[in-house]
């Protein structure tokens, strides 16, 4: 499987000798913490960076004090996520000197962006190796260089290319039901106010046989869910077919060949860009029920005037005109956006184009942020003509229309028997179990009271439901109250 990586075997038996030879002289293995910060494409690389440091016979540790190596995976987009990394970092200053074969790496979007890496070397010369987003393929060099040095010095492997350079790494999900798998990394389009394609380079694509065979092995394994990442999932195989590999596989036809899988129930995948959402795949997502019946889609402003200074190529009319489109090729697709208020130069004309659209389209869901400049991007050297206090009140207004938009939308699912794939139990009362429905709907849900059942709904396949449904059970629930963020009801049965 990682054999076609140039040098990595050597690497990692390297490594793997001195974890083993190191459980032996200490009687405990080597053990790893993994920190993520950020987005799921930052997930799922933690996943493979503990699939590999498990192939080479590192053992998770519950937290970082217990650890022997301590990765960052960073985030350089969500807002505080750099801040909040530089606080833990700060604090492992002490914890780094008391043992000497301790290692801290940094990965994530940070250490390959020229600002940070100063920064990181600077202000935390403790550290033991950066790595760029996404190279988890040099991993086991990064921890043999760094552990191989007489004196200290930070191993830097930001030099190596951005573009993703593995073909099938080890994995360890975080989740048995529902796996998440990169298809591509990078992106070419230069947003004016988004740090990703100085952070994580220019597209580029995995083979499509890889992300096959790694899709049919969750299922095999117990996924029920499969979650497809990427940047910019619809301009999957781009940077393939512009090199000259005219066959190389559309997003339509990929997604198409996962959706056939048998026993997978659902198929997500984020994100979708408006400008190259095509006509293909459209009808790819009104074919297949496996595919979830949502998209997406994140219009960021409904002024052209902003969407071309924010240089996203789409306008407001385009955008409406693919919602149409999804629309009628699946009646009832739910529709998320991301929405950014506050962008420099926003007036008050662009603001309601925002507001109009909104009211046109009636998004099932959004995120919505206040503009943050992000250091290195053209917007962040951009003036900003309107007031805090204006950009808050616009905020507030968006964010009064979406949850109405929100609640009518859920309001909608009332009295209605949906699927929902289980995730656990809610995360604030463990009576009540939550999970997703097919078009991406939070639920939370009881069982029934037992004075409403009968034996057969309290109990499922012999045993009682309590403790029958988990993680990865899917079932049907009916529901009785609908919320702007959130769905509730009752148990009904298993699906
Ligand atoms: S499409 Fe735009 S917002 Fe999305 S990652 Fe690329 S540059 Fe950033």
């Amino acid at each position: 499987m990682i054999s076609n990586m140039k040098n990595i075997d050597f690497y990692i038996d390297a490594i793997r000798s001195r974890a083993e030879e190191f459980h032996i002289n200490e009687g405990r293995p080597l053990s790893y913490f993994i920190r993520t910060f950020g987005c799921q494409q930052n997930d799922n690389d933690s996943e493979i960076s503990a699939g590999l440091l498990e192939h080479m016979s590192l053992e998770a540790a519950p937290n970082i004090e217990e650890a022997d190596v301590v990765i960052f995976n960073t985030c350089s987009v969500r807002e505080n996520a750099d801040r909040r990394f530089y606080g833990n970092l700060g604090n492992l200053k002490t914890w780094r000197s008391e043992e000497k074969q301790r290692r801290i790496g940094v990965m994530g979007c940070m250490p390959g962006q020229d600002t940070h890496n100063s920064v990181l070397k600077e202000s935390f010369p403790y550290i033991d190796f950066l790595l760029n987003a996404g190279d988890m393929g040099n991993l086991p060099r990064a921890l043999y260089e760094s552990s191989s040095q007489k004196k200290h010095s930070i191993v830097d492997l930001t030099d190596q290319a951005k573009e993703m350079t593995y073909p099938s790494l080890p994995v360890k999900r975080e989740n048995k039901h529902r796996a998440l798998i990169s298809i591509m990394s990078g992106c070419n389009n230069f947003c004016t106010y988004c740090i990703v394609p100085y952070a994580r380079g220019r597209e580029s694509s995995r083979d499509p046989l890889v992300i096959l065979a790694e899709a049919r092995a969750a299922v095999d394994n117990g996924a029920k869910e499969i979650m497809l990442i990427g940047q910019n999932v619809n301009s999957y195989g781009n940077d393939m077919r512009s090199k000259g590999e005219k066959d190389f596989p559309s997003f339509a036809r990929l997604i198409e060949e996962i959706a056939r899988i048998p026993d997978l129930s659902v198929l997500r995948y984020m994100t979708s860009h408006p400008k190259d959402l095509s006509d293909e795949l459209i009808e790819v997502i009104g074919k297949y029920e496996t595919i979830e019946a949502h998209i997406h889609l994140p219009l960021q402003s409904g002024s052209n005037r902003l969407l071309k200074k924010m240089n996203r190529r789409y306008t407001a009319e385009h955008y409406l005109e693919l919602v149409n489109k999804l629309r009628s090729a699946r009646p009832g697709i739910s529709i998320s956006t991301d929405i950014i208020v506050g962008f420099p130069g926003e007036t008050e004309e662009d603001f309601e184009d925002t507001l109009r659209l909104m009211e046109t389209v009636k998004f099932d869901r959004a995120f919505t942020f206040i503009y943050s400049p992000r250091s290195g991007t053209p917007a962040a050297d951009w003036s900003q003509n309107v007031s805090d206090l204006d950009i808050q009140e616009r905020f507030e207004r968006l964010l009064d229309l979406q949850n109405k938009h929100s609640v009518e939308s859920n309001e909608r699912c009332l009295g209605k028997n949906l699927y929902v794939l289980v995730s656990g139990l809610s995360k604030t009362d463990d009576e009540t179990f939550s999970g997703r429905t097919k078009d991406d709907r939070l639920v939370n849900f009881s069982l029934p009271e037992e004075s409403e059942t009968d034996d057969q709904i309290l109990t499922a396949r012999g045993k009682p439901l309590s403790s029958t449904i988990a993680d990865g059970s899917e079932v049907f629930v009916k529901i009785t109250k609908a919320k702007a963020h959130s769905l509730e009801g009752v148990f009904v049965g298993l699906a």
